[in-house]
């Protein structure tokens, strides 16, 4: 762990593999484990995490659009991808890459099949999504019928697995809600199952799902927050580790006068002298102005520098008053601590938003290899 010279992202792929095992260790050891690597990874380096999940043994990487899949095929990952939304237009690039689609409505599947009877695909893999509660993608149980009668009256694609996805795994207020998209889902593959050519595997569970309802893992679950070392909740987090830690430096520290101003719109006036660092990293980079004005603490030699006035597009100013520190420091903006959690709590928001937000323009650093 090289000390940081300007803004990186380090990210650390010996942590994935602990994550990884972890998250295995709670499930049977013939469930199939699908690596999420959607968004850059949640953040990171997609191509990186991939190659590490494909050398540590995962059965299945899943992204959201097909041109992250190509830039995972072009990177040479050879596991098989789930493109989880995948959109028409892209179908033709879809199949190019060998990416598997989810097929989760009548017309997505039409459109299709139109594309694989053009191409004479035969047999090529698909995966179909219920909605079981999310209402976001996904057939209704009352498709069944009408989905079988297309699926079994032709040959070009073949049905490989049949999944929902949960709404409030993470939520334990919402276990009966929960336990109701699970009968649900369980109801509509002892329906649709006996009338699919072919077995399809089935999946269902998120991270929370594998933590708080490992009783539903069917054959595979699908793992992303985990796997970066965030289980939404406290006594899980303790046991995962953070793959990705945001560095910065001190660039230039100023002693600020009572009744001086700091950063735009004077948002800061100091009612008593403090010291400030100016930090290279700014809402460009996806620190986001709700993290401004005291939402959010840095950390800088072991201590806690909240951010003093409006986050600039490049820039953010932290209060050092009182912390031993001087221009050309370390500074640790997520990671160990604050955990990228407790970072994006305090402008309420999520791990999730924050890991994902972070810009292309901040230099990703690879270790742990
Ligand atoms: C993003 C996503 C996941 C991963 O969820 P986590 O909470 O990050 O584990 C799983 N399944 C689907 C359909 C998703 O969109």
């Amino acid at each position: 762990m090289a000390k940081a010279d300007e803004t990186i992202l380090e990210i650390d792929l010996l942590a994935l593999e602990h994550n990884y095992r972890f998250l295995k260790s709670r499930l049977n050891h013939d469930t199939k484990f699908l690596g999420v690597v959607k968004a850059f990874a949640y953040g990171s380096d997609s191509v990186a995490i991939a190659k590490k999940l494909e050398a540590i043994g995962a059965d299945y990487l899943a992204v959201a659009y097909v041109s992250e899949g190509m830039a995972l095929r072009e990177a040479g990952i050879k596991t098989r991808i789930l493109v989880l939304h995948p959109l028409p237009v892209s179908f033709e690039n879809l199949v190019a890459y060998n990416l598997e689609p989810n097929i989760y409505s009548p017309k997505i599947l039409a459109n299709f099949l139109e594309v694989a009877k053009t191409k004479g695909l035969k047999q090529y893999p698909v995966h179909l999504k219920f909605n079981t509660g999310l209402n976001r993608l996904g057939f209704g149980g009352n498709q069944i019928n009408d989905l079988c009668d297309v699926l079994n009256n032709q040959n070009e694609v073949e049905v490989v697995s049949v999944f929902s996805h949960l709404a409030a795994s993470e939520d334990l207020n919402e276990r009966e809600f929960t336990e109701n998209q699970i009968a649900t889902f369980r109801s509509i593959t002892n329906t649709l199952v006996p009338k699919l050519k072919q077995e399809p595997m089935l999946h269902l569970l998120n991270t929370s799902g594998i933590i708080n309802y490992a009783d539903a893992q069917f054959d595979m679950v699908r793992s992303g927050i985990g796997l970066y070392g965030f289980g939404n909740e406290a006594i899980i987090d303790q046991q995962l580790k953070p793959v990705a830690t945001l560095k910065t430096v001190i660039s230039q520290i100023h002693t600020i006068k009572e009744g001086q101003s700091i950063g735009y719109n004077r948002a800061y006036k100091a009612d008593e002298p403090v010291i400030t660092a100016t930090l290279p990293i700014g809402h460009a980079d996806g620190i986001g102005r709700q993290y401004g004005n005291g939402k959010a603490y840095v950390t800088i030699n072991g201590k806690k520098a909240p951010i003093v006035g409006n986050v600039c597009m490049d820039m953010i100013m932290v209060n050092v008053t009182g912390i031993d520190c001087e221009e050309g420091d370390e500074v640790v903006v997520f990671g160990a601590s604050p955990t990228a959690e407790q970072f994006a709590s305090g402008a309420k928001t999520i791990s999730y938003e924050v890991l994902t937000g972070i810009s292309q323009r901040v230099t990703r650093v690879v270790i742990g290899n």
